[in-house]
């Protein structure tokens, strides 16, 4: 069985790219990993997800474990079979959900208890929990189980969840065990604090993990907070380990990202945007339920090779929004996750090349430029 390993291939500047292997499959870095919250990319088929680029998906834990629960889907034959997608899986650790979804949280030492949002059963998760769910799912790459501060936190509070979170991190590392072809990635944690992140990322690199994930960003602190955080963070790091920054984002946050040495992303927007009219495109942001695309038989984008580009026009989008016809998130979801994977590839291309400032250039001067002017 092949072993998690990670390689990078070429750097330029901060940013690097590689190829990380595991038992199911390569994973391409930079990567970015479309959700599949509920064993399914809402409103795309798993071929087609495979279709636009993506190497690897992510699950949730804490939607999977109430529903339709972890044991039923390892009754089952696993994540992979039970949705149909043969690729790597990452899954989160539930943490940040439980935080930011559950309800009457009683948070611990040793874990927390909750009441689920679908039907109000109560359930508990724990490192030791969490390890043995994110198992019996069979994900490829496994998240420790940390906790998440709601914001806005005090520098104390943030400092002393980081430290449960590293506490807690040396249990999900006991639990976890030894799994030939799996991964086990701790969380750094520490919010916009240096000296706690570099605290967290000492004490998570002496417990010593596969990769490494830098979480608490993108949390509403904006991009300006982040990218002040990334600056440094990132090379608190291992440098041989994968760096995964979670949740982000738009993509601008994903270019500034791997600028500054991530090699990992993961994000609901591309696909949530097309279920809401918005499309992401080498010229920013377009709503497609704006008037101004009724008549438009050009595509959203002339340059893109997804299916909504090149066989509808914006008038048609446009039309199948306002009717609320399901094809219309099936469209806009393609389109964005093909977007995005377009950009990864673009962004790998040019850090091979070493020619990633020209790319960057380009990225923001086309978008700077705008969408294209209505007929
Ligand atoms: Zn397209």
């Amino acid at each position: 069985m092949t072993r998690f390993s990670f390689a990078v291939t070429a750097t330029d500047g901060k940013a690097r790219s590689g190829v990380i292997s595991t038992a199911r499959g390569e994973i391409r870095t930079p990567a970015f990993m479309p959700v599949g919250t509920a064993a399914t990319v809402k409103a795309m088929l798993p071929e087609s997800v495979r279709a636009t680029g993506a190497d690897i998906l992510l699950g949730n834990t804490y939607h999977l474990m109430l529903r339709p629960s972890a044991e039923r889907i390892a009754r089952l034959g696993g994540l992979h079979k039970f949705m149909n997608w043969e690729r790597p899986i990452l899954t989160d650790s539930g943490g940040f959900q439980v935080m930011s979804l559950a309800s009457l949280r009683k948070l611990t030492e040793e874990g927390v208890t909750f009441s689920s949002h679908i039907d109000g059963s109560k359930h508990h998760l724990s490192p030791e929990r969490s390890m043995e769910i994110q198992k019996l799912l069979g994900s490829d790459i496994v998240m420790a189980f940390d906790e998440c501060p709601a914001l806005p936190a005090t520098e104390e509070a943030v400092a002393k969840s980081m430290r449960l979170s590293m506490r807690w991190a040396q249990r999900s590392r006991d639990a976890f065990g030894d799994r030939p072809g799996h991964a086990l990635f701790g969380i750094m944690q520490g919010g916009v604090t240096r000296a706690l992140r570099e605290e967290s990322a000492e004490a998570l690199t002496a417990i010593g993990f596969d990769g490494y994930a830098v979480g608490g960003l993108a949390v509403g602190e904006g991009q300006e907070a982040m990218f002040s955080v990334l600056d440094y963070a990132p090379g608190c790091l291992p440098e041989e380990r994968p760096r995964y920054l979670m949740g982000v984002g738009k993509p601008d946050d994903i270019v500034g990202a791997v600028e500054r040495g991530i090699d990992m992303m993961d994000c609901v927007l591309p696909s949530r945007s097309g279920r809401t009219g918005q499309a992401w495109t080498r010229r920013g942001q377009i709503n497609i339920k704006n008037a101004r695309h009724m008549d438009d038989p050009r595509p959203l984008d002339e340059a893109c090779t997804c299916p909504a580009c090149r066989n509808y026009s914006r008038a048609y989008l446009h039309h199948v929004f306002r009717a609320q016809e399901m094809i219309s998130g099936m469209l806009l979801t393609w389109h964005n996750l093909h977007y995005y994977q377009e950009l990864m590839a673009g962004l790998r291309a040019a850090i091979a090349a070493g020619q990633l400032s020209d790319f960057v250039a380009q990225f923001h001067a086309l978008r700077a430029e705008g969408d294209i002017d209505p007929l």
